[in-house]
């Protein structure tokens, strides 16, 4: 079956990784912040569908306030406003989350997220298809929840019967360990090194 969502990563930026030689000493790399974190909060999970797209580094907007272009209708804003963990700011042209149509049989929607190293997400194209109800993807709205979920931070598919699996399931819900993701990511600052909060 032709893959139904897109999820583009564009990684912007070249990774520098610099080794450090002579001492022949161990790093002992301090992790900042641990202290910190929210305690009793699903991590694995964070890292799952989030740090691991930067070794371990929280990914997500600088600001909790995103501005949105392209949501022309109510019914998309309304859709895109599922997501109370953030705010978005609706405007008329060259925001940070652009929506538009674009023709595809292959896809119902797909989400082209830009981040830098410092894991700052800062650019996010989303596209529906003209063809959605041709390929049978359900409701226009549910992939719009859907692709903007991945452009707050919401990294790969779940398989839980909410909106973030990957036909939408046919649902408009976004399911409890994806909003405690949302909020756990936003507790935290950007480019959040995680690792040590991880079982192994
Ligand atoms: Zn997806």
């Amino acid at each position: 079956m032709a893959k139904r969502f897109g999820e583009g990563i564009i990684l912007a930026f070249v990774l520098i990784w610099v080794a450090a030689c002579g001492s022949g000493a161990t790093s002992s790399g301090s992790r900042s912040g641990d202290e910190g974190d929210p305690p009793g909060k699903d991590y694995e999970y964070l890292h799952q569908h989030n740090a691991a797209l930067l070794n371990g580094k929280t990914v997500r907007w600088p600001s909790t306030t995103i501005t949105v272009s392209g949501a022309t209708s109510g019914a998309w804003r309304r859709a895109i406003g599922r997501w109370p963990e953030v705010n978005f700011i609706f405007v008329e042209t060259d925001a940070e989350i652009d929506l538009r149509y674009d023709h595809s049989d292959d896809w119902c929607g797909r989400a082209d997220r830009r981040f830098d190293s410092s894991g700052m997400i800062y650019s996010c194209t989303v596209r529906i298809s003209t063809r959605h109800e041709r390929n049978g993807c359900g409701a226009e709205v549910d992939t719009v929840t859907h692709e903007v979920g991945h452009c707050i931070g919401f990294h790969g598919e779940t398989h839980d019967g909410g909106v973030m699996d990957l036909t939408t399931a046919g649902s408009s819900e976004i399911t409890t360990p994806v909003r405690e993701m949302i909020n756990l990511l936003y507790a935290l600052p950007v480019g959040h090194d995680i690792t040590s909060r991880l079982a192994n």
